[in-house]
């Protein structure tokens, strides 16, 4: 672990192993921490605050370019980490590091941006100047589909702001948090700013971090239930929160749209990770017309995926994360095949050739899906995509909106007006027109409804961490 600018043991002396997802093999251990490790992170990024909060915004930047640069020289180093640590493949694991070391350079540019504002006062004496001040010290939790890059997403804008942090990554995923850590450092981050605690038990540490009074913000990316949990908990004592939680991604395919490449858009997306994001679609809504041959093209493309170890030349798919990610994607293909959906391809765990020692199932295509099926209501967070034939436009807008999340969401078409009311109809804040990539540093990235508070990236991403100081003057 990180602590107060040491690379250090848990109290406990605990450690836990980090194992492959592909091969079960043990990776490394790392420290198991626990609340006393947590309360000393926050004492050390309590005690950095003011120092790093009055450096200038320039000397903030300058690190964030220097831990830019070292990321994107040890790319190909850190995406074998990846990898072999979370199981995509190499090419997808170096997109991450690209799109990890993204968030540092944009926001060693906007920590120089952090306007405020001089307001006219109501009085002819009166003058009003808005002032932006970090929040203080944050508290991250992250999660293990994107292990690097949803590190960076908080602590590059929360770091330019002038706050100091204590992360704490998914316990799957503890090795990638380490050399992230060790960039920041190298890049000349100063002791106690950032602070790294990781643990196999994360209630622990969220509870000190929920509770600590020293702690003025948390910023969490995971599941929606533990997002309420730890909404719930920061709620009782007023932090300041902001939550990426989970999806249900509609993609809807309208009958001018052209459905070979909203088949092609589809097969890239939807096995991204393996299906292990937030913004994966979940729900495909082809229009009859189109849908048969959407299905033909769709499950021709999945076909060809090769699921194995991310490391091999060829493999276009990795592991699910562990036994219960695959055992939930059975249950809901075994729930729609007995309520008539039809299994075009894949359909069940892969274990022949060595893939029982990690965690496969079969890259799946279901067409005839309807909303009685659990994978209709359920996110799935694996690699099955769900095909549903609509008939009618209002329809089809009702069915996209119905569901508790609001994160992605995906049209194709090829008529502008229809794109636009597609747009301004869903219920969801990121949204790909004949586009299977609607994310970037520069653009804010979050949720509506259950789907999260807050945005991440873009100008929008560092006010998360900025309180706004009003100044009256009487002159
Ligand atoms: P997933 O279901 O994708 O694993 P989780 O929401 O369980 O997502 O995990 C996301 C992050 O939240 C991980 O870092 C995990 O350790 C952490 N986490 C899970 N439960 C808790 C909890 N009770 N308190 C604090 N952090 C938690």
């Amino acid at each position: 672990m990180y602590i107060n600018g040491e690379w250090r043991a848990a109290k406990s002396g605990k450690r836990f192993d980090s194992l492959n997802p592909a091969t079960g093999d043990v990776i490394d251990s790392v420290p198991d921490g626990g609340a006393g490790d947590a309360l000393d992170a926050i004492a050390a990024a309590d005690a950095a605050f003011a120092g790093w909060a009055g450096r200038t915004a320039y000397e903030r930047s300058a690190i964030l370019y220097k831990a830019w640069s070292l990321m994107i020289e040890r790319k190909a180093e850190l995406a074998k980490l990846m990898t072999t640590e979370q199981g995509k493949p190499l090419r997808a694991a170096e997109n991450e590091t690209q799109y990890a070391a993204d968030f540092l350079l944009w926001y060693a540019e906007e920590a120089k941006r952090v306007y405020g504002e001089t307001i006219p006062g109501p009085r002819g004496d009166q003058r009003f100047i808005i002032f932006k001040a970090p929040v203080g010290v944050v508290a991250a939790v992250t999660p293990w589909n994107y292990p690097i890059s949803m590190l960076t997403r908080k602590l590059a804008p929360a770091l330019a702001a002038g706050c100091t942090v204590v992360l704490k990554p998914a316990e799957a995923t503890s090795l990638c948090a380490i050399a992230v850590f060790k960039i920041l450092e190298e890049a000349g981050v100063p002791k106690g700013v950032v602070n790294l605690v990781t643990a196999l038990d994360p209630k622990p540490i969220g509870d000190v971090f929920t509770s600590d009074p020293r702690v003025r913000k948390i910023t969490f990316t995971g599941s929606t239930a533990v997002g309420k949990l730890l909404a719930g908990k920061a709620g009782q004592n007023l932090k300041r929160i902001s939550m990426e939680l989970g999806g249900h991604a509609p993609f809807i395919v309208w009958q001018d749209a052209d459905p070979t490449h909203a088949a092609k858009g589809a097969s890239l997306v939807k096995f991204l990770n393996t299906g292990q994001a937030c913004i994966s679609p979940n729900r495909m809504f082809v229009h009859k017309d189109a849908a048969a041959a959407f299905t033909e093209e769709l499950t021709g493309r999945v076909e060809k995926l090769r699921a194995g170890n991310g490391l091999e030349k060829g493999v276009g798919i990795g592991p699910l994360v562990n036994e219960a990610a695959v055992a939930k994607v059975e249950r809901q293909v075994e729930d729609a095949r007995a309520k008539g959906a039809r299994v075009m391809c894949g359909g069940h765990r892969l274990l022949d050739n060595g893939l029982d020692r990690g965690h496969f199932y079969a890259a799946t295509v279901l067409a005839d899906v309807t909303p009685d099926m659990l994978i209709y209501r359920e996110e799935t967070f694996g690699p099955v995509a769900a095909i549903v034939p609509f008939d009618d436009d209002d329809d089809v807008m009702a069915m996209a909106n119905d569901t508790a999340y609001g994160l992605a969401a995906y049209v194709y078409t090829n008529n502008l007006a229809k794109a636009l009311r597609t747009v301004e109809g869903l219920d969801f804040a990121i949204i790909g027109v004949n586009d299977i990539n609607p994310t970037s540093a520069a653009a804010p990235f979050g949720g509506m409804k259950s789907s999260g508070l807050g945005r991440e990236g873009g100008h929008e991403g560092i006010e998360e961490y900025l309180e706004s100081k009003t100044a009256g003057f009487s002159i």
